[in-house]
């Protein structure tokens, strides 16, 4: 850990910055960097860093040879050459320490109904402590720390003694190629750093998501005569429950889980849109429902896949009309892993330390039932990959807010961290 005159100044520095930091998280949030959409915020990110002496490196998905990769997510209905990644450096000279990334997502999904927020959902209000906004506190928080946790190593008089990539991505929302692009890009580190929302805790464990569309096509007739057509939207509906029941199973076998034994029905099941129909007084012809269901660490996503599969075409065949017009799955977003971070690791140790000498209390573990970017660092290129960051409420829901008390204390962990891990030399 660093000395306590170190951390001190580390403190001092967060303190003093603070205020800009909001202003940042702010300026962040009013970006609606909804998936599709987050160039203008990644190019205002591009501006950010250029003008505090990172090197910048803005790619598109499309640069990279993505699709070549087994652990792609498939991209339906987004352009990944307008999908931006953006790469911030500061290459140390004559490295000492340990490399690090630090990445934080920056796509945000839609905000729903206006109408059931306090506050505008891109206006960035403070009320009582607590900003507000979409992405506030999932997590454009974290890459508020991430961003001042680095200003405050240098408003302390400090540069990181090894190389620190401050990466914003896009994607993680949906399939998380952001970072992959990231890592076929060529960066590595010898730790990432993700600060989603953790409320100070380190993630132990995430599930992994996978996200189908079922396609049901029906036969339209006037609905005098509903008997002799076939009603896509119900027969969407048999389909859901069908699901509701194999997402049962799957969490009797989740009860036997080393890591989610103690938590109550960890595999999430979610139809979460539906479209379906023409008009209120023909039988719907067709229906569509986009869905997303998890898995736990460890279970192989095509078997899953098939599973899911399975599951749809054993529902079409009770149903008359179904089986013989049977419904397609279509895979169109996550197909993403499960991931544990095995305790013990030397940069979990450094972590907890800077939490402890920030917070003042021990770091605790959680094991979430979502996913993370966590997964492609620790899983398919090898490097510890901690899910840490700030407190907050409402992701994905309204009334989306992030604590500033806990933001500060968060990115004084981070200096913390960034200080032990890499090491500091003094600058001039
Ligand atoms: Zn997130």
């Amino acid at each position: 850990m660093p000395d306590k005159t170190t951390l001190r100044k580390l403190s001092d520095a967060v303190e003093a910055n603070f205020e800009e930091q909001v202003r940042f998280l702010a300026d962040i949030v009013r970006h609606p960097s909804l998936r599709g959409r987050e160039a203008p915020l990644q190019d205002h990110m591009y501006r950010w860093f250029g003008g505090r002496g990172y090197t910048v490196d803005r790619f598109s998905i499309a640069d990279v040879h993505w699709l070549d990769h087994p652990k792609a997510s498939p991209m339906v209905g987004v352009d990944p050459a307008g999908s931006f990644q953006v790469v911030a450096t500061k290459r140390c000279a004559s490295p000492a320490g340990r490399s690090l990334i630090i990445q934080g997502h920056i796509d945000v999904v839609p905000e729903g109904p206006v109408e059931m927020w306090s506050f505008p959902p891109y206006g960035g209000t403070v009320k009582d402590g607590w900003m507000y906004g979409r992405g506030a506190h999932d997590m454009k928080s974290g890459v508020s720390a991430m961003c001042f946790a680095m200003e405050a190593l240098r408003a302390a008089g400090f540069a990181p003694a090894a190389d620190v990539h401050l990466q914003t991505v896009t994607e993680e929302e949906s399939t998380g190629n952001g970072a992959l692009a990231t890592l076929l890009r060529g960066y590595r580190a010898e730790a990432c750093l993700i600060p989603e929302p953790t409320g100070g805790t380190i993630t132990r464990a995430h599930t992994g998501t996978l996200w189908f569309r079922i396609r049901v096509r029906g036969v339209p007739v006037h609905v005098a005569v509903a008997q002799s057509g076939s009603n896509a939207i119900m027969s969407g509906y048999h389909l859901i429950q069908a699901l509701q029941e194999h997402t049962r199973q799957l969490n009797e076998t989740a009860k036997t889980d080393k890591w989610y034994s103690g938590i109550q029905d960890p595999i999430k099941f979610n139809p979460g849109m539906i479209r379906g129909g023409d008009w209120a007084s023909s039988t719907p012809a067709w229906c569509e429902i986009d869905c997303r269901i998890g898995l736990l660490p460890g279970q192989d996503i095509a078997t899953q896949q098939r599973a899911v599969e399975k599951a749809v075409a054993d529902a079409a065949k009770t149903d008359h009309f179904l089986a013989n017009n049977p419904p397609e799955v279509q895979w169109n977003g996550f197909l993403a892993d499960g991931y544990v971070l095995e305790p013990g690791s030397e940069a979990e140790t450094v972590l907890a330390e800077a939490h402890r000498a920030a917070f003042g209390q021990e770091m605790s573990a959680r094991i979430t039932t979502a996913v993370n970017d966590t997964r492609f660092y620790g899983l398919y290129f090898d490097m510890p990959a901690l899910c840490y960051g700030p407190k907050g409420e409402g992701a994905h829901a309204f009334d989306e807010r992030t604590n500033l008390e806990h933001l500060k204390t968060t990115t004084l962990a981070m200096a913390a961290f960034i200080a032990d891990w890499c090491g500091l030399q003094a600058i001039d």
